[in-house]
C-alpha cells in the first residue's frame, strides 16, 4: 500500500533526481566536502538505505542536512497484477503529487526485463496505444524513474534488461532520462551496463541527434510502423510534423556517429502496414541503414479501430524478409490479459 506523505515530506525533492556531479554540487554550496557524494551514492544505491539516520559514517550535520532537504523514496505501489501465463506483472504506482504511472517486469526464464515510464502520459498520441489517449501531464523526475527500477529490482531480486517503452516518450524528457540512466549506470550508483539499457522513441528527431552525441552508447529503438510518410503519419499523427525523412536522417547521423546498429520497432496491424510492398520498402530502407527490425503485433485498446493480425498473417509477412539480411525479431505476446503489452498502458489519474 502506498504510505501517506506528510506536507513536509512531499515539500523535500528526491535524492535519487540528483546525478553524483549534482549531489557533489549541492554538498559544496552547501559548506560539504565534494567526496562525500560517493559515500552517499554508495549509501543509497549499493547498501539501499532507506534513512540518512543510518548513515553512520556521514557527519551528524550532513545527516541533518540531508534529512531537511530531501526524501528519499517518492513512490507508493497501489496495485500489481500478474498475466495468466506469470511471465509478466504489470504495477500502479502513486506519485507524491497523487498523479499515478505503470510499469512492467517480463519474464523470459530466468531474465526479467523492465519497462520503465519517463512521463505521466504522453503528447504524442500514436493511434495504436492507450497511453496516447491520455493528455500529457507532466515529465517524470529521474527519482521518479528510477524508484521504478529500485522497487521492481527489490520485489524480482535482478533486472537484466531495462527499455524505456512504458509510459510517454523518453526524449521528450530528454535531460531527466539521461540523468537517471547515469545514476543507473554509475559505478557508485547502480552500475547497470549500459548496452543493457533501451531508449525506444516514437522518432523525435531531434532527441535521437542529442543521443548520438551523447557517447554513452545507451541502446536505440525507433518506432517505425510504417515505411512510407503518409502511412506513418495515419498511424502516428505526430510524423505530420516530424517526417519519416527526419527521422532517418537522425538514424544516419545516429549509425554515423556511433557506428551501431539500432533497432526499427513494427507494430503490424492487420490490414494496415503489412502488404508486400511495405516489406520491400523495409528491405530497400536496410540497404542503407543498419538496424535490427522488431515487430510487435498490435495489442488491442478500447477507442481504436485497429485490428491484430492472426498468427498465419504475421507468419507470412515476416516471409517477405527470409532473403534478405535484415535480422526479424517477432516480439511473442505477453501481458494482453492484463494490459500490460506494447502500447497498452494506461494508469487512470485521480479526479
Ligand atoms: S507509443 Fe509511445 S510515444 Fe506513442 S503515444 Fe504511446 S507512449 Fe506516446
Amino acid at each position: 500500500m502506498m504510505t501517506l506523505k506528510t506536507t513536509d515530506q512531499l515539500k523535500r525533492s528526491s535524492i535519487y533526481s540528483l546525478t553524483q556531479n549534482d549531489l557533489s554540487q549541492v554538498l559544496m554550496e552547501a559548506g560539504f566536502e565534494k567526496y562525500r557524494s560517493q559515500q552517499i551514492f554508495q549509501f543509497l544505491y549499493q547498501k539501499r538505505l532507506n534513512q540518512f539516520s543510518d548513515m553512520k559514517n556521514l557527519p551528524e550535520s550532513l545527516r541533518t542536512y540531508l534529512a531537511e532537504h530531501f526524501v528519499i523514496s517518492s513512490l507508493g505501489n497501489l496495485d500489481h497484477q500478474i498475466s495468466q501465463d506469470k511471465n509478466t506483472h504489470k504495477y500502479l504506482f502513486g506519485l507524491s503529487d497523487g498523479l499515478r504511472i505503470e510499469s512492467v517486469v517480463i519474464k523470459d526464464g530466468s531474465r526479467n526485463t523492465l519497462c520503465l515510464s519517463s512521463q505521466v502520459g504522453c503528447s504524442l498520441n500514436c493511434r495504436f496505444c492507450a497511453t496516447g489517449q491520455m493528455e500529457i501531464k507532466r515529465n517524470l523526475k529521474p527519482g521518479e524513474i528510477l524508484d521504478q527500477f529500485l522497487y521492481l529490482k527489490d520485489k524480482h531480486g535482478s533486472i537484466h534488461n531495462i527499455v524505456f517503452m512504458g509510459m510517454g516518450e523518453p526524449l521528450l524528457n530528454y535531460n531527466n532520462v539521461i540523468n537517471s540512466i547515469r545514476i543507473l549506470n554509475s559505478k557508485d550508483g547502480l552500475d547497470v551496463g549500459i548496452k543493457r539499457i533501451t531508449v525506444s522513441t516514437a522518432g523525435i528527431a531531434k532527441g535521437i541527434r542529442r543521443l548520438a552525441d551523447e557517447s554513452m552508447n545507451i541502446q536505440l529503438a525507433v518506432s517505425l510502423n510504417a515505411p512510407d510518410q503518409e502511412l506513418r503519419a495515419e498511424i502516428m499523427p505526430f510524423a505530420q510534423k516530424i517526417t519519416l525523412q527526419e527521422v532517418i536522417g537522425a538514424c544516419h547521423f545516429y549509425q554515423e556517429k556511433t557506428g551501431r546498429r539500432f533497432t526499427f520497432e513494427y507494430v503490424l496491424i492487420k490490414g494496415v502496414n503489412m502488404r508486400k510492398g511495405d516489406a520491400k520498402k523495409i528491405v530497400k530502407l536496410s540497404k542503407e541503414l543498419h538496424f535490427n527490425l522488431n515487430l510487435i503485433p498490435y495489442n488491442p485498446v478500447s477507442g481504436c479501430d485497429y485490428q491484430s493480425p492472426t498468427p498465419y498473417e504475421v507468419d507470412q509477412f515476416v516471409k517477405n524478409f527470409q532473403y534478405s539480411r535484415l535480422e526479424v525479431v517477432q516480439r511473442k505476446r505477453k501481458g494482453r490479459d492484463i494490459s500490460a503489452a506494447c502500447g497498452q498502458l494506461l494508469a487512470s489519474q485521480p479526479d
